[in-house]
């Protein structure tokens, strides 16, 4: 059968025949410079044209959605460009530290039922850096992250407490039971009342059974450096503290405080 010639349609510019649409006032258009910044890659299309090839994804929209990826996985604006390379470790514990912490993102696959880590360590060590070193590798690997700030989860929960079910509402726990990956920032921060307690227990243990990947830090040791200091178990509770001993490694950072030191520095 004889092959039917292959149309050729040529595209040209269609002039606009919306005639609601208000006519273009030249006097009172935007002075050049004044316009939005306009990527000059891709115009704004978001599709980069590569002479004699076609067209391909524009990098600024990729770096749009990497940045859509950190907001959805909550990463705090403080922390959003913190990543392993910029790290400095200050001594053996830190480099040993690091070099446990990026293993973490190689080793994790969607069936990986290992533990997570528990960062322990005084204020400024670097162990929300670290954490959140580890939710960028595995966010930018595609799995579902989240990072929730301790006190501020409480206070979710808090606020959405329910006195005739007595209960949370499913809601403000359904991002965090159903996160692939989720780093609870500064566990103990702020010391729960006995039913935020049962939740966290609830959230913790959920995880712990579903075999999701939970990742935490915390200012609290387990031992006293002083009579009057409190341990992660006072902060926490015993039996919290006994499923964390389960579900994570415990990796304690030494070293002084990053911002103290840095500060010391550029004086
Ligand atoms: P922690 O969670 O232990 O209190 P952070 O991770 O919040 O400490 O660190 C405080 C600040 O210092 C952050 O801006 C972090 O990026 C930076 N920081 C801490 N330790 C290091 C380090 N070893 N190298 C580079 N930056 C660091």
């Amino acid at each position: 059968m004889p092959q039917e010639k292959a149309k050729i349609h040529s595209l040209f510019a269609v002039p606009n025949t919306d005639k609601s649409a208000p006519e273009y006032d030249f006097y009172n258009a935007p002075e050049v410079g004044d316009e939005p910044e306009v990527c000059p890659k891709c115009y704004g299309s978001g599709m980069e044209v590569v002479a004699g090839k076609g067209a391909r994804k524009c990098e600024c929209r990729k770096q749009k959605s990497s940045t859509n990826t950190l907001e959805k996985a909550r990463i705090p604006k403080r922390y959003i460009n913190c990543n392993f390379d910029n790290y400095i470790p200050n001594n053996d514990n830190q480099r040993e530290v690091v070099w446990l912490a990026r293993k973490l993102p190689h080793e994790y696959h969607p069936n990986y039922d290992g533990a997570g880590i528990l960062f322990m360590g005084s204020c400024g060590v670097g162990k929300t850096h670290l954490a959140v070193s580890i939710l960028k590798d595995l966010s930018k690997k595609g799995f579902n992250c989240l990072f929730y700030e301790f006190g501020a989860l409480l206070k979710e929960i808090q606020d959405s407490y329910n006195t005739s079910t007595q209960t949370s509402e499913l809601k403000v726990l359904a991002p965090i039971l159903d996160a692939e990956v989720l780093v609870l920032d500064e566990i103990g921060a702020s010391k729960p009342t006995e039913w935020v307690r049962d939740t966290m227990a609830h959230i913790i243990n959920t995880r712990y059974n579903d075999k999701k990947l939970t990742i935490f830090t915390t200012n609290y040791l387990d031992e006293r450096r002083n009579g009057s200091e409190e341990t992660l178990e006072d902060r926490i509770g015993v039996r919290l503290r006994s499923r964390l001993f389960e579900m994570c490694k415990t990796v304690v950072i030494s070293g002084e405080d990053y911002r103290k030191k840095i500060n010391k520095f550029s004086k």
